[in-house]
Formats: structure tokens, sequence, C-alpha cells
């Protein structure tokens, strides 16, 4: 057996529906008595709810949350959580209420406690994005682990299926990635490839029914494992993908994930037999086919033209996603990540993702 390290990430969970409501003992559980609510405005609704949840604890709230937490708006929340000598924040929202709440945790050192209404998973991870310009920086630093998650599949249930498929369809790409990241330990296989599973089984049921909760809490769950998985085992190819082309045109997250896994996936399969041999099992066929496919059957976009990215843009993006390559487990040359964003960007069946790739990678 190979020998492995595994820094285990502390954190409390809290999942089920309706548990919501125990917001205000969770943040006493804190110890913490002056909250920064931090929320996306997708809803008016949730945010007094919230807000009344709270009660005394919420001493301000932020609701200028953007995706890819662009500095100047995180800069706004800092001041914020400055004037008003927060010693908390709780998020409501996807992954970019959590990146504003954990970019407030990075400069305040508070705890957090995080209430995902996506897929995201971010809220299990110790990693933050910034954006500034064209470019997004992630770093990775214990203060912006959330302390407390409340996981409430209820809160999931108005999350448009247009949105609900490619968020699942990020988490799924935790789970694929976290099977073959630099940092993945036997553990966090396990998890990753329960994950795997129960997303795969359980997104398009939630996508052809969006009001069975039954169906959106075993998505939250597997939204959870995969989470848990990209916390411990990190990313590879398909994240800093993700990253360098969300920050250069400002992509949508979840649909760039949808788009981009597949592809992700085949072109490092020469190189990672084992890791994708497991995922195919759990997913029951070839794994890279098996997402092209379950993209179509929940109708999420198949290519970053689709999303918007401009056709000029593959250049922009090569040499970018060459430099960020040579930190993964398996480092692409010029031609070979061409060839990959070509393929993403054009949504082409999958085994023109292989063309023109080395055969010369070894296998682990
Ligand atoms: P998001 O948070 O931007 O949400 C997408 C859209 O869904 C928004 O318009 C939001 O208002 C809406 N929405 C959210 N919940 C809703 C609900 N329940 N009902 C109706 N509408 C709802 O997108 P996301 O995909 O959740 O997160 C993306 C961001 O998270 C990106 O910036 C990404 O880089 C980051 N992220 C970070 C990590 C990490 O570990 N640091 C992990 C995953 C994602």
């Amino acid at each position: 057996m190979k020998p492995f390290e595994y820094d285990a990430l502390p954190g409390r969970i809290v999942f089920g529906l309706g548990k919501r409501t125990e917001l205000a003992n969770e943040v006493r559980r804190l110890g913490a008595t002056r909250v920064l609510l931090i929320a996306d405005p997708h809803d008016d609704e949730r945010l007094q709810e919230f807000r009344e949840l709270l009660g005394d604890l919420c001493v301000a709230t932020f609701t200028d949350v953007a995706q890819h937490v662009p500095r100047a708006k995180a800069s706004q929340a800092i001041a914020l959580a400055r004037e008003f000598e927060i010693d908390a924040t709780v998020s409501l929202g996807g992954g970019s209420a959590t990146g504003f709440s954990k970019a407030v945790a990075l400069e305040m050192a508070t705890p957090q406690l995080c209430v995902p209404t996506t897929y995201a998973g971010s809220e299990l991870t110790p990693i933050w994005g910034m954006t500034e310009g064209d470019t997004k920086q992630t770093g990775r630093d214990l203060r912006s682990l959330p302390a407390t998650v409340i996981y409430d599949a209820e809160l999931t249930i108005g999350l448009p299926v247009e949105i609900a498929g490619p968020s699942a369809m990020n988490a799924l790409a935790h789970a694929a990635e976290g099977l073959y990241a630099k940092g993945a330990n036997p553990v966090t296989s396990l998890i990753a490839l329960e994950a795997a599973r129960v997303l795969y089984e359980h997104t398009p049921l939630m996508c052809a029914d969006p009001s069975d909760i039954e169906q959106r809490s075993f998505v939250l769950y597997g939204a959870y494992l995969a989470g848990a998985t990209l916390a411990v085992a990190g990313t590879d190819l398909h994240h800093r993908t993700n990253h360098i082309l969300g920050g250069l045109f400002n992509l949508d997250h979840g649909k760039m994930n949808a788009v981009v896994l597949p592809y992700a996936l085949a072109v490092n399969k020469p190189a990672i037999a084992g890791p994708y041999g497991r995922l195919s099992d759990a997913l029951g066929g070839d794994a890279a086919s098996a997402i092209f496919d379950l993209a179509r059957r929940i109708n999420a976009p198949r290519s970053l033209a689709e999303i918007g990215m401009p056709a000029d843009g593959i250049e922009q993006a090569v040499p970018l996603v060459v430099e960020a390559s040579q930190k993964d487990v398996w480092p692409l040359n010029e031609i070979q990540v061409r060839n990959f964003l070509r393929a993403a960007y054009e949504g082409s069946e999958l085994y023109e993702a292989f063309l023109g790739l080395s055969n010369s990678r070894t296998e682990s």
C-alpha cells in the first residue's frame, strides 16, 4: 500500500430539513454575539427570516455579493465588519456568499457559520478566492475554514434547475478530481466515490422534479461529501482551468464546471488509470462519457461558447492553463491544453479531446 498523509479538518455539520431554525443556538455555540449576516440577494423573504432567526445577534447585513469575490466589494464587506465590531459571520447563499464570508474571516480572524443554498461546497474548505481585474487569486488558509455548516435542503428548493443542475456538477467535479488530485488519500477517496455515486444518481432525479425535497436532500448530501473531499484532496486541471476562465471571462462557475469536467477527465484519462477506473465503476460506465451524458440529460450547457466565452479566449487562456497545469498531477504542454480548451469551447464529442495528446505519460 502507498504511504499517505492526511490533515483531517475540523468543522461541525448540522444536516437536516428545518435545521436553519437552530441558527441562533449554533451562533452562540461559537461564543459569538455580534454577527455580520452575508447573504446573496436571491430571496428577500429568506433574508428577513434569517434576520429574525438571529434576532439581536445580527448587528449588520451585507448583500452586495457577486461571483468570484471582486476585491473592491470584499473590501466593503470587511469595512462593515470593522465598523460594527463583529465577532462572527453567517453566510446565506451559494459559493459567492460563502466567498465573501471567507474574505471577512481572513481579515478579521472571526469564526464563520455557513448556510449554503447551492451545491458549490465552498463551505467545507479552507480555500479562499478573490478577483482583481481579470485575475482570480486563490489560496489556502485555515482562517477561511468555516467552523459550522448548516445544511437544510428546504433552502435549496427554490434554486432553479438551470442553476441547480450545473451546481450539482460542480460538486461532482470536486469528487471526481478529488480522486487524483495531489492531496488525495484512501479516506478522501472513499468519500469521493460515495459523493460521485450519490450525485450521479440523484442529480437527474432532482432536475426531473425540482420540488422533490428528498432528491434535493440527497444532492445536498452528495455536495457535502464532495466538498469535504475537495477540502483535503485539493484540485487539479479541471478547477485550475475554471479559475482561469472565471477570472478572464467572468463565466458562471456552475455552468463552467458542467462543461469542462468531462474534457478535463478525458485529457487526463491515460495518466490516471487507477482513479479513473474507480470513478467509472461508481458511475457504471466510462467516467468522462457518463458525465458528458449527464450534462446532456439535465440540459446543462455543454460548450464554453454557449456560456459566453469569446472565441479568441482560447489563445488567451492557453499559456495560463499550461503554466497552472505544471502544478498538477500530470503537467500538460501547449498542444494538449489548446486541444482540451478547443474541445470544451466547441462542445466537441469527447474523442476529439484526445487528439494530439501525448501517449508518453505514464499511468498511475
Ligand atoms: P453563486 O453563489 O454565485 O450562486 C449562483 C446563483 O444562484 C446566484 O444568482 C444566486 O443568487 C442564486 N441562488 C443561490 N441560492 C439560491 C436559491 N436557493 N434559490 C434561488 N437562487 C439561488 O454560485 P455558486 O456556484 O454556488 O458559487 C460559485 C462561487 O463559489 C465561485 O466564485 C466559485 O469560485 C466559488 N467556489 C469556491 C470554492 C472554495 O472552496 N473556495 C468551492 C466551490 C465554489
